[in-house]
């Protein structure tokens, strides 16, 4: 059987997929291996978890979720989705600092891309983890935590350092929050970008370039009938306007736990439009953010026809080295595209042009054409890891410039 992504878009390249169940046999499948690569939930929507030797599935290796109370950790086991491991948490009194637009992917596949969700003060995924363990390219374990020298080259790696087997996570106490969906905010409402992104834990600009909608995720009732010019949503709805709001999480104001609001997608429904659909997400220098937007909102007539919906979101800056978040506060400038990649490719080349002059990063796991400088420790830290390039693939090799 063909193995694709989720999308549908990439089809696996592995001339066999493996599915081991003990990271014993995981780590004698590593060592005997001339290429491999570990696959997570399959999400990405180009080829960065391919490759053209052994694919590791690790969906049948056990599954681990230990919650230390006292430190306020969980180490959980690589495959694990948000899905699974956000209640088990919420029912032992903790939360995520922030989750993605839906739960449905590994822990180990979102970190390695750098999954983010929207909030000022709230960074991506990756800055939650404080420990990693991997099997390397001879097939030993390696541990790294926060504080050692490689740790922050290792988070965030495309899966060019090894198999992730394990993730120890920073835990916060359970919080609750209330979902509203406001209409028509004018372009004109961008002058007051930061106020508005700053008005709940978690903010999301949705634009097709003419008509935008805020989504807001807060712990404090919103009451204005006039928030910066918008209008209360009549109902629940979809990030696509079209698209009926059953697979949404509750919006119009109910309070609810931080994992049943943070994501747009609920966990028991398959998200967005199934996998009828493309991505591409930059991310840019928080400095930038109304300029950025401008500049696409006057190319929005050419990016229409081919885009179901942009989202805006902001995330706080992290450390890690190949993070699109290191070191700068950011904005993401996400668009959901109609699954034609011929039609879009085109549109995804227009976005970069125009976003150039801000300094984007690409998501690491959507469609991009333009590639950014690797940061030279990561290089050095994959050829110290991995001298013979076990897990390197097209997309790596690109990326480090081989
Ligand atoms: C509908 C939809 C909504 C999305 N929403 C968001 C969003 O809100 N925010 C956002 O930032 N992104 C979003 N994404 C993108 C998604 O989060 C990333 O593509 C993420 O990497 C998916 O995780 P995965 O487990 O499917 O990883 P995969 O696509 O399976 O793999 C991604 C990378 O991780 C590596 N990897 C996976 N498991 C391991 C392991 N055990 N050890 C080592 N390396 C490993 C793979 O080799 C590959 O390089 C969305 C994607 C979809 C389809």
């Amino acid at each position: 059987m063909t193995l694709t992504n989720w999308a549908g878009n990439t089809t696996f390249h592995a001339k066999e997929v493996h599915h081991p169940s003990s990271i014993d046999e995981l780590q004698r499948l590593v060592a005997a291996s001339a290429h491999v690569r570990a696959l997570g939930s399959g999400h990405s929507f180009n080829h960065v978890a391919d490759t053209t030797g052994d694919l590791v599935a690790l969906d049948r290796m056990p599954e681990l979720v230990e919650i230390d109370s006292a430190a306020a950790q969980v180490r959980v086991s690589a495959r694990t989705t948000y899905a699974k491991l956000a209640p088990l948490l919420h029912r032992a009194g903790f939360a995520l600092a922030n989750l993605a637009s839906l739960p449905h992917i590994s822990v180990a596949g979102s970190v390695a891309t750098g999954t983010h969700g929207s909030g000022d003060a709230v960074p991506g995924l990756a800055a939650a983890v404080s420990g990693i363990e991997l099997v390397t390219a001879d097939g030993s374990p390696l541990s790294l935590a926060r504080g050692e020298a490689d740790f922050p080259g290792a988070v965030v790696s495309v899966g060019a350092l090894g198999v992730v087997t394990a993730l120890t996570l920073d835990l916060v106490p359970a919080f609750e929050l209330r979902q509203y969906v406001r209409e028509g905010l004018r372009p004109d409402a961008l002058g007051h970008f930061d106020e508005i992104m700053s008005s709940g834990y978690s903010v999301s600009l949705f634009t097709d370039y003419r008509d935008t909608r805020v989504w807001l995720k807060r712990a404090d009732e919103l009451t204005d009938p006039d928030w910066y010019g918008t209008t209360p949503a009549d109902g629940p709805r979809h990030p696509l306007p079209a698209m009926p709001a059953d697979s949404c999480t509750e919006q119009l104001g109910v309070p609810g736990a931080w994992y049943e609001r943070l994501p747009h997608f609920r966990a028991d429904f398959p998200p967005s439009g199934a996998g009828d659909e493309l991505q591409t997400e930059l991310l840019l220098p928080r400095e930038h953010a109304v300029a950025a937007l401008r500049a696409l909102f006057a190319v929005g007539d050419r990016i229409r026809p081919v885009l179901q919906i942009s989202e805006v979101r902001s995330i706080a800056a992290d450390d890690l080295w190949l993070s699109p978040f290191e070191g700068r506060d950011s904005i993401g400038v996400h668009f959901t595209w109609i699954k034609d990649v011929a039609a879009v490719l085109p549109v995804v080349e227009l976005v970069e042009r125009t976003l150039a002059p801000f300094g984007p990063i690409p998501h690491w796991g959507k469609l991009f054409t333009r590639w950014p400088e690797c940061p030279d420790r990561f290089r050095e830290l994959v050829r110290r890891l991995d001298p013979d390039g076990k897990f390197g693939n097209d997309f790596t090799r690109v990326l480090l410039g081989e």
